[in-house]
């Protein structure tokens, strides 16, 4: 490269993530921080590199060992019911993935505690967040079901992988007032947010989608 091509010093903007914010714009997502946060993030990075071209596409997508990025809408609308109804403390995820949607709330949390059962996509997470100067997440190679091994409170407890039961692990680390948003697949697949409220839950919005499931135990590589 000769010393004056400044091509090196452009910020690119991703074309397609530009026309991705669009479309979540469309489809009611108006948290300006949020949007701005994920028109920056380099989503393909997040993905199985024969999919990147469909990185910014409203499809989930393969990210490795049968699991999904869940579609940028669904990411998004879980993002926002939290920047809506959580206090933005302490937030536990289940199911960390590829590491896009810790990515997000590592922006948003003063701290992100993250399980996966899958060892290889907790080390390429791992590796990746750091590669991007992420450094308020604490990774877990485990089972979620478990919830985190040291007794923490959670302002916030969000599970990226779909079950029929809310295991208790995960609701007793909860704070009164706390946000609880997981995929259920009873009457009929659907994320939800709800907040805890003593012994009962207070549900403050539900949407249909699809995701991969909540499985047991661990799988090494
Ligand atoms: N949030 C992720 C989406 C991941 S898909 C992302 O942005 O990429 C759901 C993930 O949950 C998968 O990686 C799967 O391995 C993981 N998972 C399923 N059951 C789990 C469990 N019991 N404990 C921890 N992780 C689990």
């Amino acid at each position: 490269m000769s010393p004056n091509d400044l091509n090196h010093l452009l910020t690119r903007t991703e074309p397609k993530a530009a026309e991705m914010v669009r479309q979540l714009r469309a489809k009611g997502i108006t948290h300006e921080g949020l949007l701005s946060l994920m028109a920056s993030i380099p989503r393909h990075e997040f993905v199985e590199p024969a999919f990147s071209h469909l990185a910014y596409s409203a499809t989930p997508l393969p990210i490795g060992r049968s699991q999904t990025i869940s579609q940028p809408l669904t990411v998004a609308r879980m993002t926002q019911w939290l920047l809506a109804h959580a206090r933005l403390g302490r937030v536990l995820e289940v199911g960390t993935g590829s590491g896009y949607q810790t990515r997000i709330l590592a922006h948003f949390f003063n701290k992100v505690h993250t399980i996966e059962r899958q060892q290889p996509l907790y080390e390429k997470a791992k590796v990746r967040l750091s590669s991007m100067g992420i450094n308020n997440v604490e990774y877990l190679f485990g089972d979620g079901h478990s919830g985190w091994p040291q007794k923490v409170e959670m302002d916030a407890v969000i599970i990226t992988a779909m079950a029929s039961k809310i295991p208790l692990a995960l609701t007793d680390c909860l704070k009164q007032g706390g946000i609880l948003i997981m995929p259920i697949d009873q009457p009929s697949a659907h994320i939800g947010c709800w907040r805890k409220k003593g012994d009962s839950w207070q549900c403050l919005g539900t949407e249909a989608a699809n995701f991969v499931p909540l499985l047991e135990g661990i799988e090494h590589a």
